[in-house]
């Protein structure tokens, strides 16, 4: 009996086993599929400077939308471009449609800033990465400042300083901008931070979070834009989702909130009116208080 119930577990387990690896496979066909038919487009998330509610920038961020099965997160989907070689492929076409995107609001007189796109180390290791920006900003005849490179601290694992300082140095020589994303959630090593020439911090979401009732948080917060303002960082507040957390966010001296509080990521076409509607309503609030 005993070894009929063990035979049932292990069977179980290989069938679990086994659906697991079939559903990353028919994923990663998917999404090369996706890849290739340009049906991953970027959605825009406004960040907003806090003093007048106006627009600083928007960051792209991927989406995929699947026939059957609907909207695809990208948590879901980059780990398996990252760990396919399909990432590559991927960051060329976001940062391509980004930069069309750049274009059209030109054309149109839209004030978007700059658009910031997500760069994957993988991406921005290889040996053409400035090329393929170099080539899409020339591509859609854009100048470096309407596009920031957005990369978080798990590039700095493991990887040569000195390789890091030559990229950004040909980038920034291409006019556009650095961020460092989800700051204080990684393997934070402020050295870098002085060295390397960084234009933008986005403290990650988990400072934000609660920041009005959490002390510790606010202290945190206070001390990681003390610490980036002293560097002539602009800082980004990520992920407030409530009044309560904007307003403490302002307070505490960030340059721009990026969160589900002002808006949504949402589609480009409903961007202009979105940031009209945000702007207004600060103005609104600023009357109020006048
Ligand atoms: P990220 O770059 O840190 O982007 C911010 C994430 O926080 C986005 O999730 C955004 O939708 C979400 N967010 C913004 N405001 C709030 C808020 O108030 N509350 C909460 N709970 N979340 C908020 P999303 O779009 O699901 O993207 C997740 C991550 O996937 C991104 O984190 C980024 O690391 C990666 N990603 C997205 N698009 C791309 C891309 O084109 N290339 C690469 N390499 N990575 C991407
Ligand atoms: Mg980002
Ligand atoms: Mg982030
Ligand atoms: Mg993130």
């Amino acid at each position: 009996k005993a070894k009929d119930d063990g035979g049932n577990c292990c069977a179980v387990f290989v069938e679990e086993m086994y659906m697991h690896v079939q559903s990353q496979i028919e994923l990663e066909r998917n999404l090369r599929e996706a890849i290739i038919n340009r049906r991953i487009i970027p959605h825009f998330q406004p960040q907003i400077d806090p003093s007048d509610n106006s627009l600083t920038g928007l960051e792209a961020l991927a989406r995929w939308h699947d026939e059957t099965k609907g909207m695809i997160s990208p948590s879901e989907f980059i780990p398996v471009a990252e760990s396919k070689g399909l990432i590559v492929e991927l960051g060329s076409l976001i940062l391509d449609q980004t930069c069309r995107q750049a274009r059209d609001w030109v054309n149109v007189g839209f004030d978007f800033k700059h658009l910031s796109v997500n760069v994957s180390p993988i991406q921005l290791l290889q040996p053409d990465f400035v090329n393929v920006v170099r080539c899409a900003l020339e591509r859609y005849q854009l100048s470096g400042q309407h596009i920031c490179l957005e990369v978080t601290e798990s590039l700095f694992v493991e990887q040569d300083e000195g390789r890091i300082r030559a990229i950004f140095g040909k980038l920034k020589a291409l006019g556009v901008s650095l961020s460092l994303d989800d700051f204080g959630s990684g393997y934070s090593s402020l050295g870098y931070l002085n060295r390397l020439p960084f234009d933008q911090l986005k403290v990650d979401r988990s400072f934000v979070m609660n920041v009005d009732k959490d002390v510790h948080n606010q202290k945190l917060l206070a001390g990681i834009v003390t610490l980036g303002q002293g560097l002539g960082l602009s800082i980004v507040a990520e992920g407030a989702e409530t009044r309560e957390e904007v307003e403490c966010v302002a307070k505490i001296g960030c340059n721009s909130i990026q969160g589900y509080f002002h808006a949504k990521p949402m589609v480009a076409a409903d961007i202009p009116q979105a940031v009209e509607a945000i702007f207004a309503l600060g103005q609104k609030i600023t009357k109020k208080r006048a």
